[in-house]
């Protein structure tokens, strides 16, 4: 039958696609997927969890995505959502209900702080902050309300390591779920699910797509029914991610292990030379081996990222501006986990109170990338500069005035 032109620009003649196999994960488009008879089509609620009905609720390249994340993350399910922080909420609002309460490292990320206390809390769902150096000494704070202790190991900014294991035990005493925002280490460094945690979450924006043009996160856990509350609260809020995304993601996957090792060498030598520095009063990295985390970091984790903090000499922090600005290769800016070098600086001790330890000074966090070291030790060297311009001036005008 003679078709219109109308209808031939909705339906190309057909062509097999048979064989193309391609390496790279394909990229197949949907909202609508149709059914071959109205069984299968009333049906297609049971295609949630796997197979296809629809495609917010996944599409044979998201599917491949999730299949691919929980290998990697050792877990028998895995779900992508469209950023590390819609992840956060996710895991939080699936496990939690009014009258529970939540158990949060005042070190968590901040935003996902915000959410729970901001959101959650007059939703009916209570939170309290614990010291993240509290470790298995959290069972004090567990009650019978109590549904979901998050972890961050190391914590944001202030990189505390947190005995995971320990903790674990503690929460599942009390019957309650851990979850971890375990984004620094990354399923590479660190897999929380083999170390007794429900649910793992991460911003695949960093580590994983690592070029700083994308937004994704994953929970990957090792239970059916959680899984399904998860995947249920992710219809129920709308979230899905396009194929697109997806793809390129799994592009980050593939070089993602070469680039962490590479920016993590580049990472330690830069540690060395910033160890030298005068206007340097501390540095926060579990790798150092004074880190007070140092010994639990390495019975746990199978390496170190390339993002670190630095505590600067208080009376730099007039400076600060200049010294950035003088900056040619790092940039000023949030994320971390990309080809870039980037520098954000953040005061982790607003809103907590067990930052006692910390020295005072301004804080910078460094996410090293992939230029080269010696380049990046440059870059420093030349903006460091002007802190050593600074502290000659001032020990100049310090000797006229003793005259
Ligand atoms: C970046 C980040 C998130 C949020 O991820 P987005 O994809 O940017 O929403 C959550 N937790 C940690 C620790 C992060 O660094």
């Amino acid at each position: 039958m003679k078709r219109s032109d109308d209808t031939s620009h909705i339906h190309p003649p057909e062509r097999s696609q048979q064989p193309f196999q391609a390496v790279a994960m394909p990229v197949e488009r949907a909202s609508t997927i149709v059914f071959d008879d109205l069984e299968a089509f009333e049906k297609r609620a049971e295609r949630v969890y796997d197979g296809f009905s629809y495609g917010l609720y996944g599409t044979p390249t998201s599917r491949l995505l999730e299949d691919h994340v929980a290998q990697l993350e050792e877990a028998s399910r895995a779900l992508v959502v469209p950023s590390g922080m819609a992840a956060l909420t996710l895991a939080t609002m699936a496990v939690c209900r009014s009258g529970d309460r939540i158990l949060m490292p005042e070190t968590l990320y901040g935003p996902g702080r915000d959410m729970i206390l901001r959101f959650l809390g007059p939703l009916g769902i209570a939170a309290q902050s614990y010291d993240p150096r509290l470790d298995a000494g959290i069972a004090e704070l567990l009650d019978e309300r109590t549904r979901l202790v998050w972890v961050e190991s190391p914590g944001s900014a202030s990189f505390e390591i947190q005995d995971v294991p320990a903790i674990v035990a503690a929460a599942h005493k009390a019957s309650a779920l851990v979850a971890a925002d375990n984004t620094w280490a990354s399923h590479l460094l660190f897999k929380p699910l083999a170390h007794g945690v429900d649910i793992s979450m991460q911003a695949l924006s960093k580590h994983a797509s690592g070029h700083g043009d994308l937004l994704m996160g994953s929970l990957a856990v090792r239970d059916e029914a959680l899984f399904r509350r998860l995947k249920d609260t992710a219809r129920f809020l709308g979230y899905g991610v396009s194929p697109e995304d997806c793809a390129l993601c799994e592009r980050g996957l593939m070089t993602m292990p070469i680039r962490m090792r590479h920016a993590a060498a580049s990472a330690a030598e830069i540690l060395a030379w910033l160890s030298q520095r005068p206007e340097i009063v501390r540095i926060l990295h579990p790798a150092m081996p004074e880190h007070p985390g140092h010994a639990v970091w390495k019975r746990d984790f199978s390496g170190a990222a390339a993002v670190f903090s630095i505590v600067l000499r208080p009376e730099l922090a007039p400076l600060q501006n200049e010294v950035l600005r003088r900056m040619r290769l790092f940039k000023l800016g949030a994320s971390w986990g990309g080809v870039h070098s980037l520098i954000a600086v953040n005061d982790p001790r607003k809103g907590r109170t067990s930052l006692d330890w910390l020295p005072s000074g301004p804080v910078w966090r460094l996410s090293i990338g992939l230029e080269a070291r010696e380049d990046l030790i440059g870059d420093l060297e030349q903006a460091f500069a002007l802190f050593v311009d600074f502290a000659t001036a001032s020990k100049a005008e310090g000797r006229r005035a003793a005259e």
